[in-house]
């Protein structure tokens, strides 16, 4: 597939136009544009039919279009029709500077390209299913909940790509890594990667929080804005300049935005370009440390964006103290470090470093041509087959020692009754388990025993328990919550084993190709025609020889749909661009335990 790739700024429109192998065609840029730019200044519009014009003969198949900000609607990529588009409107209050644009370069492209496919790639998207622990501002949450006040954030294209370029070099799944990835450009972005996740990130409802930026402040105690308001000196407009174009690198240091020329001043024993430095690195810090902590560790730190890509001296600056986290850096590394090309990577970590440390070279373009080719894909792939869906209760998976100290040393597993994935059984054996409120009795062992303990529960068990448990797929126990299991025979407490399990559909990969997912794929469903329609977002494929075609939901879950045990759906041919699942009523008795 070609597809042309459109970045559209506040004032300037990139694009690229990438063939079948990923190599760019054609590329370029037009500048100065738009009403900040003067009254003459060319317009988006104008620019994206010169970008058209300048295409000839070139083969179009599709179009990728930046959209700074999806809300909290998109998770991921989207075709753009109506509603995408009002979507994308409704945004604009919030990005005053880029919906708009994006919006009018949509509309032109679409007008002179209208027999192909339009997909926006959101740089909220990779956020937009942060905690809600991590979205929600402590304020008052009716004003929240009516002005839509909660973090988004952004750079979200950046940040997935370059934690997939670390885990490739890490040659580790991302699903098993914990990452903080640096975007340090004029813009600048600290996110928390769990598990392939964004479970954090510093930029928030606006672009403005967070970081030290060229021309953006980033954290700013909010008390300071409503003393300049009542100065008086101030108004809205002006505040709104003072934080996004007057501080930053350029308002500590008093010369710019371009950490280049600071960093000669400071060379030269400029102070304020000294200060602009020093409270850059330190704020870049101060967010690792609160990301390990907030994941409970972190595997590798990586860092892009111009001056993550270019400056080994704030790369250096940046994971100075950071020995006690397990992050050594090699000093040589760190200065031969360069990522010139596409997928380029540099480690700049000793061999004996716990944590990593690597350098990546952003591209966004490329992420979002590859969005585009996989969501045209997708929204064109057949889908049409039943799958059963299995309400899961509470219940755990046990390691032969705990089996053994609950159970006894000769006591062997008793199996009561066959599930539907091949080889699993529910037991005669249940255990109490016990949070720090409250503890739940007779919760089943599913067999057979396996390397590592499990426990599952809901939502609601969670609150009962009085724990915190993270929501991970099935086998993913690290650094989850603990909990203390009793039996007839012992009690174990365990240091990690308790999660939420992440909804999911194991299928076949005959399944996953009929469907056009692949393992590690989350899709959302539509369960209709039962008590209640919902619709399922964040559901994990899971593709496997074994497994038989079904998808696994919670009690919690099943409750929200008023759905039964037994119940059967099948994923059906739709307009919407994910797999549908449509529930058809009780005739099949499925996974019950
Ligand atoms: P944007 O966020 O606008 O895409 P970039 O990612 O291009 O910005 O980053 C621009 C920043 O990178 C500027 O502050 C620039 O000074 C800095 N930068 C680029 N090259 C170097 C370098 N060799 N050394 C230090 N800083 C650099």
């Amino acid at each position: 597939m070609h597809v042309l790739v459109i970045n559209c700024g506040s004032s300037s429109v990139k694009y690229v136009l990438f063939d079948g192998d990923e190599n760019r065609v054609l590329e370029g840029k037009r500048e100065r544009l738009g009403p900040t730019s003067g009254e003459r200044a060319e317009t988006h519009q104008q620019a994206i039919a010169a970008i058209l014009d300048s295409l000839g003969d070139h083969r179009v198949d599709a179009v990728g279009h930046r959209v700074v900000h999806g809300g909290a609607d998109f998770f991921e990529s989207q075709v753009i029709d109506a509603p995408v588009r009002a979507a994308i409107e409704r945004r604009i209050p919030d990005a005053p500077m880029h919906n708009p644009f994006s919006l009018a370069a949509i509309n032109k492209a679409q007008e002179a390209l209208p027999d192909i496919a339009h997909v926006a790639v959101f740089d909220t998207a990779f956020h937009a299913r942060m905690p809600r622990r991590a979205r929600t501002y402590a304020i008052d949450q009716d004003v929240a909940d009516t002005y839509g006040i909660q973090r988004y954030g952004f750079h979200g294209i950046s940040h997935q790509y370059a934690a997939g370029i670390a885990a490739k070099f890490l040659e580790r799944p991302l699903e098993d890594l914990r990452l903080i990835t640096l975007h340090l450009g004029n813009g600048a972005s600290a996110t928390a990667v769990e598990f392939g996740r964004s479970t954090e990130t510093s930029m928030g409802n606006t672009p403005l929080e967070g970081l030290v930026m060229g021309t953006r402040s980033g954290d700013v105690d909010a008390g300071v804005l409503l003393s300049l308001l009542r100065s008086g000196e101030f108004d809205v407009d002006q505040l709104d300049d003072l934080l996004n174009n007057k501080s930053g690198l350029s308002g500590l240091s008093g010369m710019g935005n371009d950490l280049r020329d600071i960093q000669q001043a400071a060379a030269d024993g400029d102070s304020r370009a000294r200060l602009a430095i020093n409270v850059f690195v330190h704020r870049a810090r101060k967010y690792i440390g609160a990301y390990a902590a907030a994941m409970g560790g972190v595997d590798a730190i990586v860092f892009t964006g111009g001056i993550g890509e270019n400056s080994a001296s704030m790369r250096r600056r940046i994971l100075q103290r950071l020995e006690f986290l397990g992050c050594v850096l090699d000093e040589d590394r760190n200065i031969d470090a360069s990522v010139q090309t596409d997928e380029d990577y540099a480690l700049i970590t000793t061999g004996r470093s716990r944590v990593e440390a690597l350098v990546v070279k952003t591209n966004e373009e490329l992420m979002i041509a590859r969005e585009t080719v996989k969501t045209v894909s997708k929204a064109r792939a057949p889908v049409a087959l039943s799958v059963p869906i299995a309400i899961s209760a509470r219940h755990c998976h046990l390691t032969e020692e705990t089996f053994a100290a609950l159970f006894g040393q000769d006591a062997t597993p008793t199996p009561i009754a066959d599930l539907s994935q091949p080889g699993q059984y529910a037991c005669a054996e249940t255990v109490d388990i016990v949070g720090p409120r409250n503890k739940i009795e007779g919760v089943r062992l599913l067999g057979p025993l396996r390397p590592s303990n499990q426990v599952e529960i809901s939502t609601s068990d969670e609150f009962h328990l009085g724990v915190d448990a993270p929501v991970r797929a099935s086998g993913n126990v690290r650094g989850s919550a603990p909990i203390v299991l009793v039996g007839p025979q012992g009690i174990v407490k365990l240091q990690e084993g308790l999660i939420c399990a992440w909804r999911h559909i194991h299928m076949r990969p005959s399944d996953a190709e009929a469907f056009g997912v692949e393992n590690g794929d989350e899709v959302s469903v539509a369960i209709t025609g039962g008590e209640r329609d919902l619709i399922l977002g964040d559901v994990l494929i899971r593709v496997h020889e074994n497994y038989a075609l079904e998808m696994h939901i919670d009690t919690d879950e099943a409750n929200a749909a008023g759905l039964g045990q037994g119940a059967r759906g099948h994923l059906s041919a739709s307009d919407v661009d994910e797999a549908t699942l449509v529930y058809t009523g009780l005739d099949e008795t499925a996974l019950v335990h």
